[in-house]
């Protein structure tokens, strides 16, 4: 048995190659610290980590247990964030909501920012790191608040990104105003059929009623209310539902712009509160 088998354990299950390589490697990499570095070293994959990586692909594949959840951590924009079934694997579309909101806060100097569903953490947590804002993470599910106080301890920026459980806006008083707001909010339109690896993650992070559109309706129609004059909104779009918070954000926004991903698909809109 070398690490070819591993990866055909893989790939016979339905995971693509691609995926089945960087799961191997993250896999080595967590259980046995055998990094890209040993490789290019030429060091030796040993018979033992075969055997224990072997043993993670096995229950990764009994219940299709995402790797991330296995190894108990995933990466995002140059760091490692704890997750756990209580949190969504951070995506690397969600990637790009992130670059374009902390280049709006870099070039107009923003210094509040909201995080909605929070999660993980992992956009709050990466924006207080990467500018001089402070950023207020609200989410309605505790479990996931307590993960999300790990990452930030994890990143050493106690003050700088705090959290708070709250229904949407519900525990945000008016008198708190911000710069931005953020969201990547649950988007899957209920009754869409997701690969199985999707089950195990917090369903209530995934879904939304109206077709997915219920939670932007909702956070376009009170952002108003707890924005700064100027204020911007920004939040990643679910496929197919550009046009839709479009039109929802043009009653309050100006100049809305959408960004696409790397597959063409409209994956962020973002916009100005008119003032
Ligand atoms: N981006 C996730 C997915 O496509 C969904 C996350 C969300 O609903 N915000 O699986």
């Amino acid at each position: 048995m070398n690490i070819q088998t591993i990866i055909k354990m893989l790939t016979n299950a339905g995971i693509e190659e691609r995926e089945a390589k960087k799961e191997v490697k993250m896999l080595l990499e967590h259980f046995c610290n055998y990094s890209e570095k040993d490789e290019i070293l030429g060091h030796p994959i040993t018979e033992e980590h075969i055997r224990i990586i072997k043993a993670k692909v096995e229950s990764r594949l009994a219940d299709r247990t995402p790797v991330q959840y296995i190894i108990g951590e995933s990466y995002f924009m140059g760091e490692f964030f704890k997750v756990t079934p209580d949190v969504l694997i951070p995506r690397p579309e969600t990637e790009i909501l992130v670059t374009k909101a902390i280049e709006i806060i870099k070039e107009n100097g923003l210094k509040n920012i909201l995080d909605i569903g929070t999660g993980s953490g992992c956009i709050a947590c990466t924006i207080a790191n990467k500018t001089e804002a402070v950023v207020l993470g609200v989410d309605i599910s505790s479990d996931a608040l307590r993960i999300a106080l790990d990452n930030v301890t994890r990143l050493g920026i106690n003050n700088r990104a705090v959290f708070r459980k709250s229904d949407l806006f519900s525990k945000i008083r008016e008198e708190e105003k911000f710069d931005m707001i953020i969201s990547n909010p649950p988007y899957i339109p209920i009754g869409t059929e997701l690969e199985p690896e999707l089950k195990h993650e917090p369903q209530i992070a995934l879904f939304a009623e109206e077709n997915g559109l219920q939670l932007y309706r909702k956070i376009v129609s009170e952002a108003p209310n707890y924005l700064n004059k100027d204020g911007w909104l920004i939040f990643e779009l679910g496929i197919g539902e550009s046009e839709a918070v479009k039109a929802f954000m043009n009653e309050y926004f100006d100049s809305v712009n959408i960004i696409k991903d790397l597959n063409g698909i409209d994956r962020v809109i973002y916009g100005r509160l008119i003032g």
